[in-house]
């Protein structure tokens, strides 16, 4: 079947490398120019976390071995406090588990080279989808707009605003909702302290000051990469480099000490937007071209959980699955992949709740002495307790069960704690 993919970002790359392997004549459309030609492109975030789901997805091809070779391992979380003070938080009870910090153009060059390792892999770069008329792709290009005869599968892997998806929800029976939060973030550097990481490498660093937060996660040279996620009133409140030097010295200045080019990186960098987008149905038909959405145009939610790119890569994994179970009959597949809706509602609803734990509740006492618990437990029962983060990022359980699973824990982690108490009130009242 002749397929194209709209999008070859992280996503939509990895999807033509599937497709490809069942067979399929593959037509991948990007608006940049080819990113291993013309160089990284300041996009959504310099670096991002992959975990278990993402991994798996690469393994299949092949691929992760050589991916994590550039990847650095953060086995938990440090916690800065605001006088200095570090906590740091394993992400599993035994510290084996790890989420992988990696470079976004890194990664998706990487995707790119093996997509276009397939011979029936075609990469046209400078092209961006404008419309998507009856057998017809519109797109723009350096030299005007081109238009394209459509092949019979259109799949959006163009990201948060699809240009694919904007296309679906012109279609009777789409629903569709976008959720700003009034929030937003900016990107900031802390270069290597003579020559060597400012902090420890092996964690995700967070700065939890309540209603904000920063979060820095490492690279290969040695630098970390801030992302500052505030209100956006806070964000445009600061406007003089004194300002942006003495806020902070005041909220983070363990931090303040190693950024030499703060002031200027927080005037230069842009502020992102954080939006979790629904659409429902994924699919849909325009002309006699069947459309699909996956990734970030289906679903894109908030970076809270380290999840987006991992859930868009879990994507490919299961529209995979349905192409097998339907004989690559890509209208029975693409409605059977549907079922995965389940799944990245929950993770959409995880992803904000773990914006309040991770800008709120991380410093706490609290926080930390539930934490010590639930890893006690876990290893106290290995394999039959497990914490909603392992759940997530270490396993491929989808995330709908995992949710089933949280709540089973619950109901019988609170049945355990009632007999206990009502055992030792018997053993005190028989004592007395
Ligand atoms: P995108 O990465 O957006 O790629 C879409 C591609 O389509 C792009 O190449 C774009 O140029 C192209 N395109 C767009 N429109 C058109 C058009 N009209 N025509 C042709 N081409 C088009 N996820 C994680 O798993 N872990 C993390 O730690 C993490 N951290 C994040 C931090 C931040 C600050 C943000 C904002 C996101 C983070 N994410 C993280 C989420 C992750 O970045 C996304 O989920 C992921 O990039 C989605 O991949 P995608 O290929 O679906 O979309």
């Amino acid at each position: 079947m002749e397929v194209t993919i709209v999008g070859a970002g992280l996503v939509g790359c990895l999807l033509a490398c599937y497709l490809s392997r069942r067979g399929h004549e593959v037509t991948l459309y990007e608006r940049r120019p080819d990113p291993r030609t013309a160089g990284a492109d300041r996009g959504r975030s310099i670096n991002l976390a992959i975990s278990e789901r993402g991994i798996d997805a690469l393994r299949r091809l092949g691929l992760a071995e050589e991916v994590l070779a550039e990847a650095l391992p953060m086995p938990g979380r440090m916690m800065h406090a605001t006088d200095g003070a570090l906590t740091f938080q394993p992400y599993s009870a035994d510290g084996s588990h790890a989420i992988n910090s990696i470079s976004r153009a890194a990664l998706n060059r990487k995707l790119l080279d093996a997509a276009d390792a397939h011979p029936n892999v075609t990469a046209r770069f400078g092209h961006r989808l404008a419309g998507i008329g009856n057998g017809t792709l519109e797109f723009e290009t350096d030299g005007g707009p081109v238009t394209e005869k459509g092949q019979q599968v259109v799949i959006g892997a163009d990201g948060a605003y699809s240009a694919v998806r904007a296309r679906l929800q012109a279609l009777q029976g789409t629903d569709f909702s976008q959720e700003y939060l009034d929030y937003g973030y900016k990107e900031l550097t802390i270069p290597p302290k003579l020559g060597e990481f400012a902090f420890d490498p092996g964690a995700l660093h967070i700065w939890p000051r309540g209603r904000s937060m920063m979060i820095a996660l490492p690279n290969p040279d040695k630098s970390f990469t801030c992302t500052l996620f505030w209100p956006h009133e806070a964000l445009a409140r600061l406007d003089t480099p004194e300002q942006v030097r003495a806020h902070f010295t005041q909220e983070y200045p363990d931090a303040a000490e190693v950024m030499p080019h703060l002031a200027s990186d927080y005037a230069r960098n842009p502020v992102g937007h954080l939006v979790t987008m629904r659409c429902d149905p994924w699919h849909g038909e325009v002309g006699g071209t069947l459309i699909g959405l996956v990734g970030d145009a289906a679903h894109a939610i908030v970076p809270f959980y380290g999840q987006g790119a991992n859930c868009g890569f879990q994507d490919c994994v299961e529209l995979d699955r349905c192409l097998e179970e339907t004989g690559d009959d890509f209208a029975g597949a693409l409605e059977l992949f549907q079922r995965r809706k389940a799944d990245t509602d929950v993770i959409a609803r995880l992803a904000l709740d773990n914006f309040v734990e991770m800008r709120d509740k991380v410093g706490s006492r609290v926080f930390l002495a539930q934490k010590r618990i639930e890893h006690a437990l876990e290893r106290m029962l290995p394999g039959r307790y497990v914490s909603r983060y392992e759940l997530v990022s270490f396993t491929t359980t989808p995330y709908a069960e995992v949710e089933r699973r949280i709540a089973r824990q619950r109901r019988w982690a609170g049945a355990a704690a009632a007999a206990l108490l009502i055992a030792g009130a018997v053993t005190w009242k028989k004592s007395r």
